[in-house]
């Protein structure tokens, strides 16, 4: 029999390994603090045996939203030195749902591997009454072991659906379908007959294609994101400019509209402090684009990236560059 794949488990904490107080506590888990042990995921899945020779690699574990820019550079630098000890064929790394899509998005821009990097999480804990946590990690196992898996940039998989990282997002709080691209669909499936099927390829550029290279850096730029609603003042964007913000993302009504006092408010930080803004829609489907009033401020369009996203992709085109039509570039670009 030939050996199989070698898949690294690195758990980084979220719902997925979370212990409840019993097992209908689907919502208070995060509260109660408690996780299982080391190891205890795989104990619970034997079946594994038979896809890939997993191997548990130990992380920090947090809810989600409580990573930080320092984590995800951590995360990197940890990814590739299991690659380049060639300790693994591909990665399975679990994660709160909460802010999966941003690590997912941060490492499909940042890794500098073909190897299938899966990130996978769970609506409800480990403790609970049909948990989807489990068979939600047998298919990203699954997945990573693929040979059809590599070139695809980060992946992301939840309920038997692959997604890639710079589209996917949380569309529910609760459900376990929690997770869709939206408007562009996902690529594949993890299906009911043990097979991974792609229907899709990633168009935009990732991983080894990209040019941003984090391994050396200990920080990057700050960027905040502002939103729009109706009376909105630009006391938010001034406050994020006197904060050090680089650039400021507007989550803005509609196709991209601040309110005329954060217009002035952006304009006036670029002029005294060279804030860049870039705009982006709180609309949650569609595309924002660069109209020639916005290019002539000096500012950039979010594309279809919700702020959240164009964020990440504004904080690294930051470390390399102040320039807007370099950072338009990229934005078109990834
Ligand atoms: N559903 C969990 C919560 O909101 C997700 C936790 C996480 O992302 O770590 O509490």
């Amino acid at each position: 029999m030939a050996s199989l794949p070698r898949i690294g488990l690195l758990l980084t904490g979220g719902t997925i390994d979370s212990v409840g107080t019993d097992r209908l506590d689907l919502a208070w888990y995060i509260e109660a603090g408690k996780r299982l042990g080391a190891g205890e995921l795989l104990k619970q899945l034997p079946e594994l045996a038979k896809i890939a020779a997993v191997e548990e690699i130990p992380f920090r574990r947090l809810p989600s939203q409580a990573l930080v820019n320092a984590d995800w550079l951590d995360l990197v630098r940890k990814i590739h030195a299991i690659f380049d000890r060639d300790r693994a064929d591909g990665l399975v790394i679990t994660h709160g749902t909460n802010t999966l899509e941003e690590t997912a998005y941060f490492l499909n821009l940042t890794l500098k591997t073909v190897k299938p990097v899966v990130i996978v999480g769970a609506m409800r804990p480990a403790s609970a009454v049909s948990a989807d946590g489990y068979l939600n990690v047998i298919n990203a196992v699954r997945v990573a072991a693929a040979p059809q898996s590599r070139g695809r940039g980060c992946l992301v998989v939840m309920n038997d659906t692959v997604f890639n990282a710079r589209d996917v997002t949380k569309n529910a709080t609760y459900r376990v379908q929690a997770f869709a691209s939206r408007d562009l669909g996902p690529l594949g499936y993890a299906d009911a007959d043990g097979k991974v099927i792609y229907y899709h390829q990633p168009m935009k550029r990732h991983t080894t294609q990209s040019e941003f290279d984090v391994r050396g850096l200990q920080s990057l730029p700050r960027v905040d994101i502002v939103l729009s609603y109706a009376n909105a003042d630009g006391i938010m964007i001034e406050a994020a400019a006197k904060a050090g913000a680089k650039a400021i993302v507007s989550a803005a009504t509609g196709a991209g509209r601040p309110t005329p006092a954060q217009d002035e408010a952006f304009d006036r930080v670029y002029r005294e402090q060279g804030t860049i803004m870039c705009l982006c829609s709180r609309v949650g489907s569609g595309r924002v684009v660069r109209s020639p009033g916005l290019k002539r401020r000096g500012f950039v369009a979010g594309d279809n990236l919700p702020p959240w996203k164009a964020r990440i992709l504004l904080s690294l085109a930051l470390s390399k560059t102040n320039n807007a039509d370099d950072i338009q570039q990229m934005f078109d670009t990834y």
